[in-house]
């Protein structure tokens, strides 16, 4: 299956002259820089790198993939936000997910006035390709959205393989929490698939949420539109030197001994969980959450409220179920606790 991925961008997009920064045209680090209008005094004074170009290079070794393969966002949400503009016509184009997930698809589709096809997962929350394949010979469905493990549910998802062999358009596997999960990234796959892009971050296994940095992998090609579209210096250079020091052997030890952790948690948690009335079901995660069943979550989430233990309430999303993040061993027995005084 040959892909055009020219074909798959906007037009605007693809004729898109950049922005062309001081700090691009010159790439030294040594120099007396009167190139930018920047300040001489101060401490942060001076722009960041564009490309983050440091970070790339500790992931590629890391994670053996080329520095070419590889973009970085503020957060996945503006690695999102980025793909619609790139390759969604605004009232044209369209996208697809599969509900329930995410809810930042939606909300970027809708700011970028993109239309959203959302098919139901089935009751294992999986996707049904019989009911998918209809859409996939669509010419203005542009993105298929991907969350594996999915989130609210906590499952990894299943037939992506029949996706990536069926559709021409842009897939966008969404791997927030693929640390927490037995199953293997579909990363190594962009040399295969090039019309794939593969989402991390920095967020959840690694613990840096506040730092905002979100990655994408993907062939060279869909790397450059990223790279052409963001916004010059999308990453501050206190949120990659945060990233730079954490992309070291021994904290890298330490967040995988921080996983084994909450993933131990997470087994207990289930565990104590499910000796409660009030609890009918726990789904089975790969994440570092789990979604629970209750007979009334909106009055559950409530007394948690009023306990100021806060979960999750995806009432609106799937009958009666709350989404809960596994905690410190302190947290989670203080979650266990209130639950129990709720039950008693
Ligand atoms: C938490 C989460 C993210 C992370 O978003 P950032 O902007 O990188 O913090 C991405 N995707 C999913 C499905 C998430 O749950």
């Amino acid at each position: 299956m040959k892909i055009d991925i020219q074909k798959l961008v906007r037009k605007n997009i693809l004729n898109l002259k950049p922005y062309s920064s001081a700090r691009q045209e010159f790439e030294g680090e040594n120099g007396i820089f009167l190139d930018a209008n920047e300040n001489p005094f101060g401490e942060l004074n001076r722009y960041p790198d564009p490309y983050q170009r440091k970070i790339k290079q500790k992931l590629s070794v890391i994670n053996q993939i080329p520095f070419k393969n590889i973009f970085l966002g503020n957060g996945s949400d503006e690695v999102i936000d980025l793909t619609f503009r790139i390759f969604c016509e605004p009232g044209k184009d369209k996208v697809l997910t599969f509900s329930p997930t995410y809810g930042m698809y939606e909300v970027s589709a809708n700011i970028n006035n993109v239309e959203l096809i959302n098919l139901d997962l089935n009751e294992d929350f999986q996707i049904d390709p019989e009911t998918l394949k209809p859409y996939l010979s669509d010419e203005n469905l542009k993105i298929i959205f991907i969350c594996s493990p999915n989130n609210p549910t906590g499952n990894s998802t299943k037939n992506i393989k029949y996706i990536l062999e069926n559709f021409n358009g842009i897939i966008f596997i969404d791997e927030a929490y693929i640390d927490f999960s037995p199953e293997e990234s579909f990363r190594n796959k962009i040399k295969n698939y090039p019309n794939l892009i593969v989402s991390q971050t920095f967020s959840k296994a690694w613990g840096m949420a506040s730092a905002r940095v979100g990655i994408a992998y993907a062939s060279e090609e869909i790397i450059k539109f990223y790279n052409k579209t963001k916004p010059p210096y999308n990453i501050s250079q206190l949120n990659q030197n945060s990233i730079l020091d954490a992309l070291n052997e021994e904290n890298i030890k330490l967040v995988s001994e921080n996983i084994k952790m909450i993933l131990n948690e997470r087994k207990m948690l289930i565990q104590n969980l499910a000796q409660l009335r009030l609890v009918k079901k726990i789904f089975p995660s790969d994440a570092n959450f789990i979604l629970i069943e209750v007979e009334n979550a909106d009055q559950i989430y409530q007394r948690l409220v009023d306990k100021n233990v806060i979960v999750r309430n995806r009432n609106s999303v799937i009958k009666n179920c709350l989404r809960i993040t596994v905690g410190s061993p302190e947290e989670n027995k203080k979650l266990e606790e209130t639950l129990q005084n709720i039950d008693n």
